[in-house]
């Protein structure tokens, strides 16, 4: 119905809602202006209020007028999205069956998700005097201090920032204070974003392979192509980003660069502040509310030219978008594993056709949908091949550990190279994808398990605190040396952790002085900062941990690098294990020899001639993938397949399984061309207390897959018992559980 002179807006909010809520425009609201985009303050339930954002106005309403409730507040004075940005979101909420404003809300940083206001900080700048700019600096000879700062600051093309100048000096507010008083130098206020570092520019020249590929590359930048850019580890991919991205800003352009994971690569944002002379903004989940708002204030309108970031800031809106880069683009991070299950690399994909940008995804283990959709030239592929500055690539060693006696988990062979490496002053590189002490404790009398009560699965024991972790829920037991079955008191651990490794090294190498890498040991700010500064020094001999070693990484004087355990990717139920484990094995044997010493992987294995094993070793990540593309279309797997994961979770099994059999029946009765499996339980069938089950579905065509599911999203919304259960969607799931 039509509300006579009244506007009412249509409102978005952050609930799990597929719909939209009405309000009224009180009439003090300046109508001329357009409301969408903007957010508004509107009462919602009893007496709560909610930050909203107005995706349409009309006079218009299903609601009865009386019942209609006004708007408390518009905040924002200008729209925060376009209809552009607006109307992707709405694309990428219908692919991934989520609700509109749910998406949007989680598309946005925290600050404004609060309805703070987009207000850009003002910092304190020095900039020389006219005064300054006529004196001879020589004459402030006694004062050497004063000068190099002054002399510093002659040097800059614009005014200088606090964070600039801590970068230069220690110590230098008192002789900048002399300058001040002096008259020498004055005092600005402006925005953060004009905070451009003059650095001492440090240019590389291209290797004729990767000048190859940027050609390449350029030519494609024009006309928004899109590229993965395949390099073996080492081989430069990175200097191609930071060329293309100076290409970008030459055109009066900005990028956007999804990492992995910020805090494990400080270097990498380094290398960019050195070789790009132009504001980057950071976007990640170590930066404060504020400084999040600001990098994403600066890049919305245009100041920031570069934007770095994980997961979350593939949403970073830009005034002029130019490029898309994912590097590490196999990496799992990049898919969020609750709330809206969204890929980012995907999300990045869709932007970049989208805003008619060109992308680049890279990696030296593409994930095998990229190497699909370079077959189906849906991307480019641009291959480097050799390492930058002839580093070599490492050579490869399998140890048959079948029947061999070990120490803790290290086998003689292993030990024997270590010993060689650790005399010649070069560096070991262990991995071991498992953190804590023993992932099982098991009584020796009658093969009893610990396990976490709320989960099922095996408690990890972590001797430093000694205690006993899920590391599925997170809870803590207190180690218990009883068995709760036979009262046996021979609780033994079983299993070598990261931890247990560094027990087990430190006793056979006491004089080596070794480094354990992982989650519990990298938790405090700054800390890898430290770990890589001790690496690269020579300090440390032995490092060993996680996958975290395998993340982009340069150790030039690690020549020898161990993998501990290769089996557990060889036989898992999660058809993505192999991928998996091939990607970590050749990301962390890159880390061997990166410079110019060669280097050697180790692999220890119960299963020597495992095709896996023998195809990645004989020859390489890339036939690895072959072999694994056509085995997964012949059973019918992603990517030949598109595939929709419908969980649901209770305290108890009944529940969620008799909301899945229903979702089954309303699934099936509407059309014959999905794949439906189960429901069957989840692989880790318990998790904090509750059972979970899952149904798949499964469809070669995107699009059936697609519109059945939109059409069904109602049914299954109509599930009764659904109200007593937790369920929720999952598009393109990236693993099973
Ligand atoms: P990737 O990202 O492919 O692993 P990087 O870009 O990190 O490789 O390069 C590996 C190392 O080689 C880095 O230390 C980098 O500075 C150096 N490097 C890359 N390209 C060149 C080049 N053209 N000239 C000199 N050094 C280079
Ligand atoms: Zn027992
Ligand atoms: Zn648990």
């Amino acid at each position: 119905m039509t509300v006579a002179n009244r506007t009412i807006v249509q409102v978005l909010l952050p609930v799990p809602l597929h719909r939209h809520f009405d309000y009224l425009v009180p009439t003090p609201v300046d109508t001329s202006l357009p409301l969408v985009g903007k957010r508004v303050l509107v009462p919602f339930g009893k007496s709560g209020k909610k930050v909203g954002l107005v995706i349409s106005q009309s006079d218009q309403t299903e609601i009865e007028p009386g019942k209609l409730k006004p708007i408390i507040e518009v905040i924002d004075d200008t729209p925060i999205l376009n209809r552009d940005q607006l109307s992707l979101r709405k694309w990428i909420s219908h692919y991934y069956l989520a609700p509109f404003g749910e998406l949007i809300f989680s598309s946005l940083p925290p600050a404004i998700r609060q309805g703070d206001r987009l207000v850009l900080k003002q910092e304190i700048f020095w900039q020389v005097t006219n005064s300054g700019k006529n004196l001879d600096t020589t004459s402030l000879n006694k004062a050497k201090k004063q000068q190099a700062i002054l002399d510093f600051l002659l040097r800059q093309d614009s005014p200088c920032s606090k964070s600039h100048l801590d970068e230069k000096f220690q110590n230098w507010r008192n002789p900048m204070n002399e300058l001040f008083r002096k008259e020498l130098v004055e005092v600005i206020k402006q925005d953060a974003a004009f905070n451009l570092i003059q650095t001492d520019h440090i240019d590389i020249n291209l290797s004729p392979e990767q000048l190859a590929a940027f050609n390449q590359i350029q030519a494609g930048l024009e006309s928004n192509k899109r590229f993965l850019l395949d390099g073996v580890t080492g081989s430069g991919k990175t200097e191609i980003y930071i060329k293309a991205i100076q290409y970008t800003i030459h055109q009066g352009k900005q990028a956007l660069v999804l990492v992995p994971e910020i805090g494990l690569t400080p270097h990498f944002i380094s290398r960019f502040r050195q070789r790009i002379n132009a504001k980057i903004a950071l976007m990640h989940s170590g930066l404060t509310d504020n400084e999040r708002l600001q990098s994403w204030i600066q890049a919305k309108n245009g100041m920031a030219k570069v934007i770095i970031g994980t997961r979350s800031a593939v949403w970073t809106p830009m005034k002029t978008p130019g490029l898309f880069i994912v590097d590490e683009e196999h990496d799992p991070s990049y898919k969020q594993q609750e709330g809206i299950r969204y890929s980012a690399k995907d999300v990045a994909i869709l932007r970049a056709s989208e805003e008619n940008a060109p992308l680049i995804l890279g990696s030296a283990t593409p994930s095998l949908e990229s190497l699909h959709n370079v077959e189906k030239n849906k991307l480019t592929r641009i291959t480097l091949n050799n390492r930058a500055e002839d580093a070599q690539q490492p050579t490869f060693k399998i140890i048959d550990i079948r029947g061999k006696k070990v120490h803790g988990a290290l086998s003689h062979d292993l030990l024997q190279s270590m010993e060689k490496v650790l005399a010649d002053k070069k560096q070991v590189l262990l991995f071991q994808n498992r953190r804590g002490y023993s992932p099982v404790q098991m009584c020796h009398d009658c093969g009893w398990i610990y396990n976490c009560e709320r989960c099922d699965t095996p408690l990890t024991y972590h001797k430093r605190i000694n205690r006993l972790l899920c590391h599925h829920c997170g809870v803590q037991h207190r180690q218990e040396n009883t068995c709760h079955e036979c009262h046996s008191n021979e609780i033994i651990p079983v299993g070598h952790g990261t931890e247990r490794l560094y027990e087990t090294l430190s006793e056979y190498f006491p004089d080596s002085n070794i480094l354990r890498i992982d989650r519990d040991t990298t938790r405090r700010k700054g800390a890898m900062d430290e770990y890589n500064e001790q690496i690269l020094s020579g300090e440390v001999d032995i490092l060993v941990g996680t996958q975290m070693l395998a993340k982009g990484h340069h150790f030039p004087d690690v020549t020898l690098v161990g993998i501990i355990d290769a089996d557990m990717g060889l036989y898992s139920n999660d058809f993505r294990a192999g991928e998996r484990m091939a990607q970590l094995i050749t990301q962390v044997s890159g880390r061997a020899g990166r410079a110019s010493h060669p280097g050697t992987v180790v692999i220890q294995t119960h299963y020597p001639d495992h095709p896996l094993i023998k195809t990645l070793l004989e020859n390489d990540y890339h036939h690895f993938a072959n072999l694994q593309l056509a085995e997964r279309k012949l059973i019918n797997l992603p990517p030949f397949q598109y595939q929709i994961l419908l969980r649901a979770e209770g305290y108890d099994t009944g529940q969620p399984l008799n909301f899945l059999k229903q979702a089954e029946k309303a699934l099936r009765s509407a059309s014959g061309k999905l794949e439906l499996f189960g429901p069957y339980p989840s692989p880790i069938e318990k998790r904090r207390g509750r059972y979970r089950y899952q149904l798949l579905i499964q469809s070669t065509q995107r699009s059936d897959l697609q519109s059945h599911m939109h059409e069904c999203l109602k049914n299954l919304e109509q599930i009764k018992i659904g109200n007593k259960v937790r369920w929720s969607l999952d598009v393109d799931p990236m693993d099973l559980f």
